[in-house]
């Protein structure tokens, strides 16, 4: 495997329509979880990829597992017989608008520790990639976060970080210096403006790719939603604009841009052309709805780059 992408994936609820979701009557089922998502872009931009994590012994697991192996993803998994798989409720209180509730404490992927770990693999792995999710889920998870680390430094494999901060699992300021310490281990870290801001305490975007480069990763990208992006590495900043499309659901974009990224990295592709890929599978992938259902193959990067028309017969 190219890559092995390290997390939870958890089952997921979404309100069939908007408002309250104590007044919604039905929900669509299906599954989330960051790191899946790159993984599951990883695989449709045709990079053999790898998801591991826990799941429990029980129907969302299946699920999840079912799903990303019809993606194309190879699973390692080992499955908790005494923690069930974590669940998400999606709501949509307002068009664009969605609240996330998680079902997680306790659950099998939170149980995550460095002896369920398929070392082999990361071993193979060409990049493992990880988020600060998993450190926020608890001690076992953190340390299994550093072995997994351990093990891609050991085989040469590089580490890729997107920092994924969640405020619902922990605060600012427990969670920053984790960042840090995380990002200091990895090669390519990805962020967000504003969590940029709390690893670095910089505010304008190409301060921020400094900081975290002189946290100690080579390459600092920065996603800047629909603004584009900004990449830095070995003293080369360059700056990539979003690609204009009608936005229906930006969740997943920054997965879907950090999948794009890394299909071409692997290919040796020059900075300008990795994020330029990024933006084009995050652009893409704000087109229809799902987390990772909307992430773009080839082609249909080809189609929103050749600004071809949307109409086909
Ligand atoms: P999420 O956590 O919701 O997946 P993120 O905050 O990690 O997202 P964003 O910065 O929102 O990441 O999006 C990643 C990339 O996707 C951006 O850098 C940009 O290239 C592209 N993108 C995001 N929103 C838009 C948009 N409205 N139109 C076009 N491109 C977009």
């Amino acid at each position: 495997m190219s890559v092995v992408a390290l997390g939870e994936s958890l089952g997921l609820l979404v309100a069939s329509r908007i408002g309250r979701l104590e007044l919604v009557p039905t929900m669509d089922l299906g599954f989330g979880g960051a790191e899946s998502n790159v993984a599951i872009g990883l695989a449709r931009l045709g990079v053999p990829t790898t998801w591991m994590g826990r799941l429990g012994d029980d129907a969302l697991g299946r699920l999840i597992e079912r799903q990303l192996r019809a993606e194309g993803v190879g699973v390692a998994t080992t499955l908790d017989p005494a923690a069930p798989t974590a669940l998400m409720l999606k709501e949509r209180p307002a068009a664009g608008a969605s609240s996330v509730v998680y079902y997680r404490a306790g659950s099998a992927g939170s149980r995550l520790a460095p002896e369920h770990l398929d070392l082999a693999a990361i071993g193979e792995a060409r990049i493992l990639h990880v988020t600060g999710i998993t450190a926020a889920l608890g001690e076992a998870p953190r340390a299994a976060l550093d072995a997994a680390i351990d093990a891609a430094h050991a085989a040469g494999a590089l580490v890729s970080f997107d920092v994924n901060h969640r405020s619902r699992l922990w605060s600012h300021a427990v969670a920053a210096p984790e960042y840090r310490a995380i990002a200091a281990r990895a090669d390519v870290v990805f962020a967000g403006e504003d969590e940029a801001e709390l690893l670095t305490g910089e505010r304008e975007p190409e301060a921020q790719a400094r900081a975290l480069v002189a946290l100690g990763a080579a390459q600092a990208v920065v996603k800047l939603g629909a603004d584009g992006a900004l990449g830095l590495v070995d003293g080369e900043l360059v700056r990539q604009a979003a690609f204009p499309v009608h936005a229906v659901d930006t969740v997943g974009a920054g997965d879907a841009f950090v999948a794009g990224y890394l299909a071409e990295l692997l290919e040796g592709a020059p900075l300008a052309e990795r994020l330029r890929t990024a933006a084009a599978c995050g652009a893409v992938a704000c087109t229809a709805p799902g987390d990772w259902e909307a992430a773009p193959d080839r082609a249909a990067i080809a189609r929103l780059l050749g600004g071809g028309d949307p109409v086909q017969r």
